[in-house]
């Protein structure tokens, strides 16, 4: 019976499991392509919002460069190229230029140009009394003498220095630190040259402090003073950038309080640049210099090369052009486009011509903000697909009951019919075998007619019994009985159940007990209905009873409900077979049943008719010892 009920309903459940899982499937397939989209077009939107304001940043960086090549390419070629430089770096063009002329010759930083070398005899002399015999009080003298008869100023400053250093050397400092200080204070000697063509007097300036040492002497501070003065005059076109640069090194590491030079960085980056190789340059570029971290910018004419420190001209372009930029969970970088950068940038692009070797980066920060942009929309997705899952689900429990009970009412129809056309047929059989003896008359005892007559009798009554059942089953299927309720006394029921049967129970030798408490209440219900569960009862009792022969019958009253006990002492029944025998067709031993003239039914009616009373109906029975149904009826209310 189970194989075949499978049988009918795989293919049924297979449809089901499909017409939920391939929609599932589909749902959920689109859900993803949903959210895929979802996520790629708020990626895209944010894309779009921040490409909006890296052009403005792009913008924002073309102002600041082309100023910075406007300050380049607005320079007077004929000023003087120290000037140039000067003013280059202090009004923060760039921090440090090298300046080239028409013929690509370096115009600055320069080198001084040489001075005239010394011919005189009493200069030999001098330096041989120096130098060789080691007097270096007498070749003061000299060198004092040449200083007072030249004519040439430049061989009197130099005499000047050679006459004060000598003094230096024979221990008479104040002299010598006197002649540098007052003697050259003399503007006549300010543009003098020595051989190497460096400037004298700043250089005498600074022997004059080594000599002094003393700090706090006030002369020194006032040549410290002057000589600062003289190395940031840049309209002083005498000092060469190499001496410049020599003394304003050398005032550092001399004076403690190292005095601050606002273009020496420049001068130094210019001559690093200077001496190292060259790398070709395109006008109006921000290219790679030689030096590491160094980038450099020629003007149109190529006649200046602006030198960019790389960090400080990152804060620069930021300053300039980032500031103004606001993004909530990103953060824009600048940078070249070789820099080591932590991770993938979300967006990255080249910012323009001017720049061709930097780039523009935006990196997310915290949580990915268009993972929680589309994590709304996500949510809203899921939850519809869940629903819509969840209402294939349930239509599918729904349509797997409704057939499952379709499928057990044929099941049910087709038992039915076999049982009927087989339970027809037993009694039908017999009454034909005895109606043809007695019409061939072939019993001619009046008493063999009778007890013909008898059995005749028997099975016509049987035939009603089952068709009784037969209608009432249904008319319970079709959910037709209409129950007739009203008051009804359980004693009057049990007497008149107990009448239709004694005959039975007579013919049969039953010993029927009944013992219905005095004065019991009444109970609300279908009197022929009652009538029917106590003769099935009853029935039942005599079907399955063998030898012992007793059936008692009790009714009373307990909690607001009214008892009927039906105990025989038959063949009883198994645990297992007291749970099914209230299920319709359902047989303990079907041969017995069949044999005792049973179809299966008659307890699936009682339950049925209890039920519907609100009242219920239990069994207690063993194998062999006989069995007790106990039937609870609801009392009517008072
Ligand atoms: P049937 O018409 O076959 O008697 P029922 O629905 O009345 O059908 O009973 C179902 C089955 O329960 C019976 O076939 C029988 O095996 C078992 N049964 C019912 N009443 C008793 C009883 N008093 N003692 C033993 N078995 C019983």
């Amino acid at each position: 019976m189970s194989a075949g009920r499978s049988r009918e309903l795989w293919p049924v459940l297979l449809m089901l499991s499909l017409a939920v899982l391939v929609p599932t499937a589909c749902v959920l397939w689109f859900m993803t392509q949903a959210m895929r989209n979802e996520r790629l077009a708020v990626r895209q939107k944010l894309e779009d919002i921040y490409q909006g304001q890296l052009a403005g940043v792009r913008d924002r960086l073309d102002d600041f460069w082309s100023k910075k090549l406007d300050a380049l390419a607005n320079i007077d070629p004929k000023q003087p190229p120290a000037e140039v430089f000067a003013h280059l770096v202090n009004t923060g063009v760039a921090d440090s230029e090298v300046l080239f002329d028409d013929a690509g010759q370096i115009r600055y930083p320069n080198q001084p140009e040489l001075g005239e070398a010394i011919d005189l005899e009493a200069w030999q002399d001098a330096e041989q009394l120096e130098h060789v015999e080691a007097n270096p009080a007498e070749a003061a003298a000299s060198y004092a003498t040449i200083a007072q008869q030249a004519n040439d100023v430049n061989l009197a400053a130099r005499a000047l220095v050679a006459q004060a250093r000598c003094l230096a050397k024979s221990g008479q400092r104040q002299v010598a630190i006197k002649i540098l200080t007052d003697t050259f204070a003399d503007p006549k000697y300010s543009d003098t040259i020595d051989p190497l063509g460096r400037l004298i007097v700043p250089n005498a300036w600074l022997y004059a402090l080594e000599l002094i040492a003393d700090s706090s002497d006030p002369i020194y501070h006032q040549i410290v003073k002057q000589l600062q003065q003289r190395l940031i005059d840049y309209s002083d076109a005498a000092l060469s950038a190499t001496q410049r640069r020599f003394l304003m090194q050398r005032l550092m590491e001399l004076l403690p309080e190292k005095p601050r030079f606002p273009t020496l960085d420049a001068e130094i980056l210019a001559v690093d640049y200077v001496d190292a190789r060259l790398l070709p340059t395109k006008p109006g570029c921000l290219m790679r210099s030689s030096i590491d971290k160094v980038w450099q910018m020629a003007s149109p004419d190529r006649t200046i090369v602006g030198l960019f420190d790389e960090d400080r001209l990152i804060d620069q372009m930021r300053i300039a052009a980032l500031s103004e930029v606001s993004m909530t969970n990103a953060r824009v970088i600048l940078a070249p486009a070789t820099a080591a950068s932590d991770g993938e940038p979300f967006l990255a692009m080249p910012v323009g011509e001017v720049l061709p070797d930097w780039q523009l980066s935006v990196y997310l920060q915290g949580d990915n903000p268009f993972a929680a942009a589309a994590e709304k929309r996500v949510a809203v997705y899921l939850w519809t697909g869940l629903l819509v899952v969840l209402v294939f689900a349930g239509l599918a429990v729904l349509i797997a009951r409704h057939l499952g009970r379709q499928v057990k009412l044929t099941r049910l129809k087709n038992d039915l019919i076999a049982t009927v056309s087989h339970e027809l047929k037993t009694p039908l059989s017999s009454i034909r075998v005895l109606v043809d003896t007695l019409i061939d008359n072939e019993c001619s005892d009046e008493t063999q007619t009778q007890e013909y007559l008898a059995l005749i009798a028997k099975e016509n009554l049987r035939l009603s019994r089952l068709i009784d059942n037969f209608l009432t089953f249904s008319r319970m299927e079709r959910n037709k009985r209409a129950f007739e309720s009203r008051e009804v006394s359980p004693a009057e029921v049990v007497t008149e159940a107990v009448e239709a049967v004694q005959e039975r129970l007579d013919s049969a030798g039953f010993e029927l007990s009944v013992d219905v408490t005095q004065n019991l209440p009444q109970v609300s219900g279908d009197r022929d209905a009652l009538v029917t569960v106590i003769i099935n009862l009853l029935d039942n009792a005599i079907k399955y009873s063998k030898d012992d022969r007793r059936i008692e019958v009790n009714v009373y009253e307990t909690d607001g409900s009214v008892y009927f006990n039906f105990a025989d002492h038959g063949i009883g029944m198994s645990r297992r077979a007291t749970r099914r025998i209230f299920d319709r067709f359902y047989q303990v031993d079907q041969s017995l049943s069949r044999q005792a003239g049973g179809c299966g039914l008659g307890l699936s009616i009682v339950k049925f008719i209890i039920d519907a009373h609100g009242g219920s109906i239990s069994v207690d029975s063993q194998p062999g010892k006989g069995s007790t149904f106990i039937v609870r009826l609801p009392m009517t209310e008072q």
